[in-house]
């Protein structure tokens, strides 16, 4: 029986979506079905901790994979995220590291930078942990090592305490919690914080956005559960800021405990989750029932569209793509092509759907009749640029919260 990663208690399994390839293994069309990356396949499958609260994926993936060198994410891909981020870096300059002489900010996965780029020029002294080998950070310093307690004691050596660690859709895929806050323990100032950002769960059971469960998310986190997981490691969940990106995400702040009472948001929101009965049981089955429903709806929309000869294009081919590709059985046979932005991905297949993937010009040559938006959390940025699509007839299809055409 699976069982939580930070407590040990068995895990509640409420949601199985069966088996799927690693989101970001993208093969080659000459590639046969079933050699080399495109092989593997684990169990999607999400369990609540019967003790802590805590969301995780009940499988463990066996492999040390993500982010690969060339990993094709950029956190400042699009043009909305972009804003998110200079935004962050000025709220944090402005709460967080004001006042302070000589700040030292560390970051934790920082993908291409820009916050720690938007602190830097601001003075701050920064550093990143990015164990991969990846190189596109705007010339931000980095430190090769996950942040453990040994790599921060390196750090203090050279740089002395962090007043603040910040992170985005990163500690939700960090196996190793436990050696994280042991790390944070070291690095951080007496009155130093914490920052993290991470899709909601509150939110994916809201919309239900199922295609937020893939490999690289392990944890999906709610107040009540970071709570808890605060405190199991001398913290306290001292703040919380609702973040409309990325289809709802939540922003906590951590800091050691007595050093900074909570914010009336916290509390709030804990009775908020407490009142939804969010990892409830009975709540946690109607979702399931809810993702079947989608599932069941977006299959009958798209064979009632390709008996009808209409053309369907895929919209970027995107983590959340695989999960509902394979859990809804979409291939080339629905779906024949998918555009997407990221030159790694284009000229290969999607995993297991083994979809072709195409560039953005394709989208428009000819524009398909239809085309199924799976970036759906920048459907507004997306929509707008695309809007000659529409006016040329096409229609988006979106399916969260439910299946629609629009
Ligand atoms: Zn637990």
């Amino acid at each position: 029986m699976p069982t939580c990663r930070i407590c040990g208690t068995p895990l509640h399994t409420f949601l199985d979506l069966g088996h799927h390839p690693l989101s970001s293994a993208f093969p080659a069309p000459a590639e046969a079905p079933g050699a080399a990356c495109d092989a593997f396949r684990y169990r999607l499958a999400v369990g609540r901790c019967e003790r802590c609260a805590l969301v995780q994926l009940t499988d463990d993936i066996p492999h040390g994979y993500r982010p690969y060198p060339g990993y094709p994410y950029h956190s400042s891909g699009s043009t909305v995220m972009r804003e998110h981020f200079r935004a962050t870096g000025r709220h944090l300059l402005r709460t967080e590291l004001s006042g302070t002489h000589t700040p030292f900010a560390v970051e934790v996965g920082c993908t291409d930078g820009v916050v720690l780029r938007c602190l830097a020029d601001a003075g701050v002294r920064t550093l990143a942990f990015e164990p991969s080998g990846y190189t596109g950070h705007g010339g931000i310093r980095v430190h090769r090592a996950f942040l453990t307690a040994a790599s921060a004691r390196e750090a203090v050596a050279a740089e002395g305490p962090a007043q603040i660690v910040y992170a985005a859709n990163t500690v939700c895929d960090i196996a190793d919690l436990p050696g994280l806050f042991a790390g944070l323990d070291e690095l951080l100032a007496p009155g130093g914080v914490f920052v993290f950002e991470d899709p909601y769960f509150g939110e994916i059971v809201g919309r239900t956005a199922f295609d937020q469960f893939y490999d690289e998310h392990r944890y999906y986190f709610t107040a009540t559960s970071v709570r808890a997981l605060a405190e199991r490691f001398g913290f306290r969940l001292v703040g919380i800021e609702r973040l409309p990106v990325h289809g709802g995400q939540l922003r906590y702040t951590l800091a050691r405990a007595g050093r900074r009472p909570p914010s009336p948001a916290v509390a709030e929101l804990l009775a908020e989750e407490a009142g939804r009965g969010l990892t409830d049981p009975a709540v946690l089955a109607a979702f399931a029932g809810r993702v079947d429903g989608v599932r069941e709806d977006l299959v009958a929309l798209l064979e009632e569209l390709h008996a009808a000869g209409r053309t369907v294009a895929g919209y970027a081919a995107t983590a959340k793509s695989c999960t509902v590709t394979t859990y809804c059985g979409l291939g080339p046979h629905l779906i024949p092509y998918i555009c997407d932005s990221t030159p790694a991905k284009q000229g290969r297949l999607t995993p297991g759907a083994r979809i072709p993937v195409r560039p953005p010009d394709a989208f428009a040559a000819p524009y398909p009749d239809y085309a199924l938006l799976f970036a759906w959390n920048h459907a507004a940025e997306i929509m707008a640029r695309e809007r000659a699509f529409r006016a040329a007839g096409g229609r988006w299809i979106l399916y969260v919260p439910g299946v629609r055409v629009v």
